[in-house]
């Protein structure tokens, strides 16, 4: 074990990280048993030891039921091509012309502190029928978070959308998937639906699209949620996600799958039914540099294991 730890530590540091690690956020049932599938499918061999195995999630989602969402109905082919980490002006424009020219609707987790330098993007997500969701304001781990700290976080990013779309978002990813029991019950009682995913395209690893498109399409089920990314860090490219994601479209709708928005997948509004009593007992929202960690420009730990 200790020589696969090595190993993979290695690879980690030569940037040649095997694709199906990032598999330990799928919530796929299938589960390596030998040491060769476990090298070749990655599915229990974790970087960090922050993600417990993907039934913690399955958990959360049957104690929240509605409210914690990793994927939808099984029951009709419907898929959502979700993107995280935006906007960012050197992919998501990329992205957004490819889904227009394939006439696909998808949906955008937004970072709050993004948005306020590129509202541009934003409005054009709107404008070409993108559904919209709350990525945070600058993605801190909300499982690092006191609840007042990550009400702060979401707070400040559905103004900002808010200021720029005309709406709040009902949707939230939180940043790496991470949430806690308190966290979502808040969220419940406050007209949010937090969503993750049941698919990891791990395209921030900068794989190549052929990796991106076989991560894809190995794993989605009628109702499986895509996890992918327009937006990264600095130095961070995700020119395969523009490059696969032409023949994802075009997979899927040779497999008889729907591509469409969270609300519509869900069946839930894009817009939050805000809550009259949380309105007049707005807790303090952290302001300064020193209260709000991570400030800088950068998404912290984009290079790192990253959602
Ligand atoms: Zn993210």
């Amino acid at each position: 074990m200790s020589l696969l730890v090595f190993g993979l530590a290695l690879l980690w540091s030569m940037g040649e990280v095997p694709a199906a690690l990032a598999e330990a956020h799928t919530v796929s049932t299938a589960r390596a048993d030998n040491l060769k599938e476990l090298m070749k499918n990655g599915s229990q061999v974790k970087p960090s030891s922050r993600h417990p195995a993907g039934g913690h999630w399955q958990e959360l989602q049957r104690r929240y039921r509605g409210v914690f969402v990793l994927y939808a109905s099984r029951g009709s082919r419907q898929v959502a091509l979700t993107f995280d980490d935006v906007p960012d002006p050197r992919f998501t424009p990329q992205i957004l012309d490819v889904l227009k020219r394939k006439n696909v609707k998808a949906t955008f987790f937004v970072v709050g502190k993004r948005a306020s330098k590129h509202p541009d993007l934003v409005t054009r997500m709107q404008r070409e029928g993108h559904a919209i969701g709350n990525h945070s304001y600058n993605h801190p781990d909300f499982s690092k978070l006191t609840l007042s700290e990550m009400q702060g976080q979401i707070r400040r990013s559905q103004n900002i959308i808010e200021g720029i779309v005309g709406y709040e978002p009902r949707l939230i990813r939180p940043p790496y998937g991470e949430i806690n029991a308190e966290q979502l019950q808040w969220a419940k009682e406050n007209g949010y639906t937090v969503v993750n995913w049941d698919v990891d395209s791990s395209d921030w690893r900068q794989l190549p699209a052929e990796r991106i498109f076989r991560n894809v399409t190995r794993s989605v089920k009628p109702g499986s949620i895509v996890l992918m990314h327009a937006g990264g860090g600095e130095g961070q490219s995700l020119a395969g996600t523009v490059a696969a994601l032409p023949r994802i479209i075009d997979w899927l709708r040779a497999n008889g799958y729907q591509a469409v928005t969270l609300p519509e997948l869900l069946k839930v509004p894009e817009k939050r039914e805000a809550n009259v009593s949380e309105r007049t007992h707005v807790p303090k929202v952290p302001q300064t540099a020193e209260e709000m960690p991570g400030t800088s420009d950068e998404i912290p730990g984009v290079l790192l294991p990253q959602r």
